[in-house]
Formats: C-alpha cells, structure tokens, sequence
C-alpha cells in the first residue's frame, strides 16, 4: 500500500524530471538492470549511486540518441520509467 508520503516522494521525484524525455523514478526502481540490456542504443547505465531501498538505479547517458522505442518503460517491472513522446 502507498502511503501519502511514499506518493508525495514519488510525485516530486517525477516531476522533477517531468521536461524529460526518459524519466527515471530512481525510487521505484529495484535495480534489476532490464531496462539497461534492453535499451538498443545503450545510452542507460548505472549510475553510482542508491537509491532509497538500497538498490542502483539507471541513469541516462545520452538523450539525444533515445529512439523512443520505450523498451525501457514496457519492461521495467516496477513501472519505473516513462518515455514521454512529446517532450522537447
Ligand atoms: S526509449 Fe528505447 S532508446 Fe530510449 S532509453 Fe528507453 S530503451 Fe533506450
Ligand atoms: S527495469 Fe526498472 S526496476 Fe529494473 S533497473 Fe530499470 S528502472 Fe530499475
């Protein structure tokens, strides 16, 4: 069950990325590494920190060549990623 602080933490944690293409919500994630092997141009890696479970979490290395497929967000199991189309 998500608390009202869990959800306002998660809010704040998209938002923050909202002008985004790829959005990343460092908390959801439980470091699996999924979206990284299936991301067909390789621009998400692990970045060097945790996040608040304890887990790495991906980070973006090169937005500009995203293709949009959005693997990463069909993948992800924990519903931890966003690809917004729209985003400039
Ligand atoms: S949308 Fe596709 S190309 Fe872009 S980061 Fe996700 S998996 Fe990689
Ligand atoms: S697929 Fe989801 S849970 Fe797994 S590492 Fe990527 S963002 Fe985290």
């Amino acid at each position: 069950m998500i608390t009202n602080r869990v959800k306002k933490e998660i809010d704040n944690d998209w938002e923050v990325q909202s002008k985004r293409m790829v959005q990343i919500s460092k908390d959801a994630c439980k470091g699996c590494g999924i979206c990284i092997a299936l991301c067909p141009v390789k621009i998400l890696e692990f970045s060097g920190e945790l996040n608040n479970k304890g887990f790495r979490f991906p980070r973006i290395t090169n937005e500009e060549k995203c293709t949009k497929c959005e693997n990463c967000m069909i993948y992800c199991p924990d519903f931890a990623i966003v690809v917004s189309k729209n985003a400039k």
